[in-house]
């Protein structure tokens, strides 16, 4: 049994009212086969992957069918056995254009001879781990898409002495990872300790809300190995960013503009290590996931596995439609997601969710002028001043927006969350942030 590190967590942040609820108690289910799928070739950070597959076609479950040459890049895979119909442009749940595979499923669920191979961890090599987490197209599931592979990789070099599984789930309305955490327990700590071999036998830790106390129990009755430790963290918002989960559970700070492993850690989600077991355990790559279909305006919220490529509208469906006529449908959670316009996108690998409100519930509050009541300085977890840097990127003036740090926001939200007066403050330092990126590539 691992030992239970009580009321860990941070300075600054926000109390959300959780509404996990409507979901928290429901079993993971498979969803549907779809029909079609459209597999986008761009779902991680980097390089977008070229198809390998053409029209006409026959591909199988978990056959790779687009990759890259980049160093920062990671495979896809189809999700279903049928027929490539056409690669063409569409918008992802992601908010990006890019060119998708769209397949015909037969139905008949045909998985890749390379599928269901049998690995043992003890004969690994460190390179052997990350080829295969590199082939199986594992990116950050937790909403990063950064690829795992190269997270290793780049961390390898720098004394790490602590790996830490993100469990906090601190979004609202989201149970994926805490269903995970109590239908897979197993699973999660293996893929814990192929990262903890990865990094020379390494401390671990299983980093838990508290508001999921069944969770922080199993996994710590699951674990028997000594060096893995289950940290409870005081429920906040954000504390599933990365940065504040070192802090939390470390006590270390990551300075600005660095990385977790300048702070001799890493972070990854848990849907990340319950991924990383199944390619290494069963050669299964990354070609479904779990996602939580909830919020007001779906009928009966549930926590599915889904098909990467899934349409959202299909996916919807599953879940008996729209309840109420449908306001804003996010993908991913409400504070961090991101809204959608059209039910054809489809699922991505690092989409955790979809989050429905009806229209009655969308308010679109009037922004009030700025009362100098410093809610946002109070709350913002890297503690900047948002009100300047918004006031600044409003007025087009980057250059003090970025000398008031607007490239160290996490773009938690917590500032427009607690801000009376309704500013867009998120939007506008999200807004400076990619102006001062694009005039550095420009200079
Ligand atoms: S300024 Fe950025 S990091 Fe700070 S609270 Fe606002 S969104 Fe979060
Ligand atoms: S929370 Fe809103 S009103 Fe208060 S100081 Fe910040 S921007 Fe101004």
């Amino acid at each position: 049994m691992s030992t239970i590190l009580e009321n860990l967590t941070f300075k600054g942040g926000v109390h959300i009212p959780e509404n996990k609820d409507l979901t928290s108690s429901k079993a993971i289910e498979r969803a549907r086969e779809p029909k079609t799928v459209y597999i986008p070739l761009q779902q991680h950070v980097g390089a977008p992957c070229e198809a390998i597959v053409k029209v006409g076609d026959n591909v199988k479950v978990g056959q790779k069918i687009g990759d890259s040459k980049a160093g920062l890049t990671a495979p896809v895979h189809s999700s279903v056995s049928g027929v490539v119909k056409s690669i063409k442009k569409m918008h992802t749940t992601q908010g990006i254009k890019c060119d998708c595979i769209e397949i015909e499923s037969d139905g008949l669920n045909e998985l890749d001879e390379s599928i269901g191979v049998k690995g043992d961890l003890t004969n690994l090599s460190k390179e052997d781990i990350v080829n295969k987490i590199r082939e199986a197209g594992i990116v950050g599931l937790g909403g990063a898409g950064f690829p795992t592979h190269s997270k290793l990789t780049s961390a390898a070099d720098s004394n790490i002495d602590s790996f830490i599984l993100n469990g906090a789930e601190c979004e609202p309305y989201l149970t994926c990872d805490h269903r995970i955490m109590i239908e897979e327990p197993e699973k999660v700590i293996f893929g814990l300790e192929v990262f903890m071999k990865y990094f020379d036998n390494c401390a671990g830790y299983i980093a838990i809300e508290d508001n999921k106390k069944d969770a922080i129990d199993i996994l710590s009755k699951a674990s028997n190995d000594k060096n893995i430790k289950i940290a409870s963290l005081k429920t906040k918002f954000p504390q599933g960013e990365s940065y504040r989960i070192v802090d939390s559970v470390l006590k270390r700070v990551v300075p600005q503009g660095g990385r977790c492993k300048d702070a001799n850690s890493v972070v990854t989600n848990i849907n990340t290590a319950y991924a990383v077991a199944e390619v290494i355990q069963d050669s299964k790559p990354l070609y479904e996931r779990v996602i939580t279909v909830t919020g007001s305006g779906i009928k009966e919220p549930k926590n599915l596995l889904v098909k990467i490529g899934s349409t959202i509208g299909e996916i919807i469906e599953q879940c008996g439609g729209f309840k109420g006529k449908p306001g804003k449908i996010i993908a991913g959670g409400p504070m961090t997601g991101i809204a959608q316009y059209t039910l054809d996108a489809p699922i991505v690998k690092e989409v955790s969710g979809i989050v429905v409100f009806t229209e009655e519930e969308v308010k679109i509050d009037k922004v009030q002028p700025c009362i100098k009541c410093g809610k946002c300085i109070e709350v913002c977890p890297v503690f900047l001043e948002p009100l300047y840097i918004s006031a600044y990127s409003l007025v087009g003036n980057m250059e003090m927006a970025e000398k008031y740090d607007a490239l160290a926001c996490v773009s938690c939200g917590s500032c427009s969350y607690a801000c009376p007066s309704k500013r867009p403050l998120k939007e506008s330092i999200n807004h400076a942030q990619n102006e001062i990126k694009s005039n550095r590539k420009k200079s």
